[in-house]
């Protein structure tokens, strides 16, 4: 007996060869953009006053001048079809946490004839049926209207497939009440407030405040590639996204030798048509790498504004996932495909510019450097404060397998600044200067501080939070996960935290009194308040835990733990004040994420009990049958000790799975406690059946075999 779906699968990737290195070709650099209506592109189609009104609302946040609907409509239309397309499209974020688009033809007809159309009420507004997206109760299905409204400030770009292509507009989706039904608009709503937090706090410093406020995001994204052959035969990779069983191999991430290592020509190859793809679309992906665990992957683009960025990060998970299957791959975005080795996030890497000056960077003069500082201080009051959201925005089922699971980064949130920033930071706390400048008291913003040079802020790489020389890193967010969430709380956080200090130094302004002595002393304050979110340690490391509860450091280990943050009162009255959220939309991000959570949590639980009763017992059954019969020959007596010990977990494995179906019928707790029994007893039965037996292709197959 043997199992020859696993060798056939086996034979079949032997036999794919990846094409050996070719003659240069061109290179696509100037494709780059070549499918997103912007920029030039603009300036060719559309007349040059619609251009500059267009522009001033997508550069400068000016509202959208109505008239100019119709003209910018016609102007995609001809260039949509001038590059392939025949249909458009609103394209959303629901809160599936995935992307949503319907199709329309540009075709009508004149009663004989096919013509084309696209009006600016077609590009402003589509009312999509919203009955059956999540909407955590905005929405019933007897008022299932829904709006997507135009975005203008993510361009629109076209999607091509084999024999086609799409125009794609990205657009927020709203019920008809005007709530938000989906991941962007409390983005932008969030970028509204922190822009107008940050103007003012500018302000305090002596700036104008008229400039533009950007706030950038770098998303290093991570995943996995697995031969397709191998993920037909593990219904659970196929429906869950990750394995619910599978024993470790001899070999997995011991020898740390896949990180930077040389990345194999079958995957080069993917890499290359993900990246000629993404140029098209106008996303800069820049770096490519092997990842920590064996046939784990990393793509980061060059960091871009927040909303596109976001968007950006959307279209490179759906490239990968398209790219994998052309090439015979498939493209795990699970945070936690494989038990025993790495999982997969997406660093977040957020900072805020004012004008043309990134905040988070030093800067060489007084003015620059007390505003990095205030700006420092500013986010170290937000993160602590509110650390409870930044960890509910990052909770899911799959999350959870790597926050609070001894894995990077721990569930608990802590900020990493670098010695540098911390022997600065205590200077501040000390109103002192330190060893590191000249002696006498330290005034901010009159005297120079150390310089910082860049590089040297970041050696710690298990941080959630971590100060990386002109950004924030945040590391918790999930692989899978849209970056909007993490996002929407970081901006409104950091909003509330700079109003805070900006309001501090306005009314001692009002009192006349002197603004340094102000600012030194507030920075002081307000460091010493929250100076225990700061950790430049281990963040893996045993006592970092009981530390962090000594430290009255909130530790959510599971979603569940971590949602009640938008349950709580001050944490709804945050996002009301800051217009992010209204008390309904929070709820039903609540409602919606913790559906979500038990949703997928009972889907594993049920082909986990699947993979066991129909694949699994009958492979060992047949096994414990066949040995038993053998054993009875004379001096078969280590047959007869083997048969006993498949008989045993074979028992085991009918408990556990029976086990498992009743805690199906109840909570969470009890379906991944018995989904947890069973996988030791399935894991223990792989570990001695007969390998040809085996009816799951096995984690040395699907790790190192592609
Ligand atoms: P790593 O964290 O692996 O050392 P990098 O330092 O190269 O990687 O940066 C990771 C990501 O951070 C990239 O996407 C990069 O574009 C982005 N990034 C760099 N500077 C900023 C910034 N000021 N704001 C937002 N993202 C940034
Ligand atoms: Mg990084």
């Amino acid at each position: 007996m043997s199992n020859r779906n696993r060798s056939q699968a086996l034979a079949a990737v032997s036999e794919i060869r990846p094409a050996a290195p070719a003659a240069p070709s061109p290179i696509h650099f100037d494709e780059f953009g070549a499918d997103v209506f912007a920029g030039e592109t603009l300036r060719e189609y559309l007349t040059p006053a619609v251009s500059k009104s267009l522009e001033a609302t997508v550069k400068k946040g000016a509202p959208l001048d109505p008239a100019i609907a119709n003209d910018v409509a016609a102007a995609m239309k001809s260039w949509a079809l001038a590059r392939g397309a025949t249909h458009y499209t609103h394209w959303f974020l629901p809160l599936t946490g995935a992307t949503a688009e319907k199709h329309d033809a540009f075709l009508e007809t004149d009663g004989d004839h096919a013509i084309t159309a696209f009006s600016g009420k077609n590009l402003v507004v589509g009312e999509p049926d919203a009955s059956s997206f999540p909407s955590g109760g905005i929405r019933s299905t007897f008022e299932a209207r829904g709006y997507t409204a135009w975005d203008p400030t993510s361009p629109a770009f076209i999607k091509r497939h084999g024999n086609g292509a799409t125009l794609c507009i990205p657009t927020a989706f709203c019920a008809y009440t005007g709530e938000a039904l989906d991941k962007k608009t409390p983005l932008l709503r969030s970028l509204q407030a922190l822009s107008a937090a940050t103007k003012r706090l500018v302000r305090c410093f002596g700036l104008s405040g008229d400039e533009r406020v950007t706030v950038t995001l770098g998303p290093e994204q991570e995943y996995f590639l697995v031969d397709k052959h191998f993920y037909l035969l593990r219904p659970d990779l196929l429906q869950t996204g990750r394995t619910v069983f599978g024993a470790p191999p001899a070999k997995h991430q011991q020898l740390e030798d896949h990180y930077f290592g040389t990345i194999r020509a079958r995957v080069l190859n993917f890499m290359t048509e993900v990246e000629h793809e993404l140029w098209r679309l106008g996303i800069p992906a820049k770096t490519r790498h092997n990842e920590v665990a064996p046939a784990q992957f990393e793509i980061a683009p060059i960091f871009e504004e927040l909303n596109l960025a976001c968007d950006h990060n959307m279209l490179v998970m759906e490239v990968l996932r398209q790219a994998a299957e052309r090439n015979g791959l498939v493209c795990l975005l699970h945070e936690k495909p494989f038990a025993g080795v790495n999982g997969s996030g997406k660093h977040n890497n957020w900072s805020v510019c004012y004008g043309k000056t990134n905040l988070l960077n030093p800067g060489s003069e007084p003015r620059e450097n007390a505003i990095f500082l205030t700006v420092l201080t500013a986010i170290v009051r937000a993160i602590d404060s509110h650390a409870d959201l930044l960890r509910a925005a990052v909770a899911g089922a799959g999350n959870d397998h790597r926050l609070g699971a001894n894995e990077a980064p721990p569930a608990v949130i802590s900020i990493y600044v670098g010695d540098q920033l911390a022997d600065i930071i205590s200077q501040i706390v000390k109103g002192v200067a330190g060893p590191s400048r000249k002696a006498g008291t330290m005034r901010i913003g009159v005297d120079t501080l150390p310089p910082l040079p860049r590089d040297a802020t970041d050696r710690n790489r298990t941080s959630p939070f971590a100060f990386t020389g002109n950004k924030f890193e945040f590391r918790a967010p999930g692989s899978s996960q849209n970056c909007a969430g993490p996002n929407v709380v970081l901006n409104t956080i950091v909003a509330e935290s700079f109003d805070y200090l900006a309001g501090e130094l306005e009314k001692a302004a009002a009192a006349k009194k002197d603004f340094h002595e102000t600012l030194q002393a507030l920075l002081q304050k307000v460091i010493k308040k929250h100076q225990r979110i700061l950790f430049n340690g281990d963040g893996y490391a045993s006592g970092w835990l009981a530390e962090a509860a000594k430290r009255g450091l909130p530790n959510a280990p599971t979603t569940m733990d971590a949602l009640k943050a938008y349950a709580k009162k001050e944490n709804i009255a945050l996002f009301e004040r800051y217009g992010v959220f209204s008390s309904r939309e929070m709820a039903s991000r609540y409602d919606v994420a913790s559906d979500e959570y038990h949703t997928r949590v009972r889907i594993e639980g049920e082909i986990a009990l699947e993979i066991a009763r129909t694949m699994v017992a009958p492979a060992a059954r047949k096994e414990f049958l066949a040995s038993k019969a053998a054993g009875s020959a004379p001096g078969a007596k280590a047959v007869q000790a083997y048969a006993a010990q498949v008989g045993k977990l074979l028992g085991a494995l009918d408990r556990n799975a029976n086990a498992l179906e009743k805690a199906l019928l109840g909570k969470h707790e009890g379906i991944i406690k018995a989904m947890k029994d069973l996988r030791e007893v399935v894991d223990g039965l792989e570990k001695i059946l007969p390998d040809a037996a085996w009816p799951l292709p096995k984690y040395r197959e699907m790790l190192f075999v592609y």
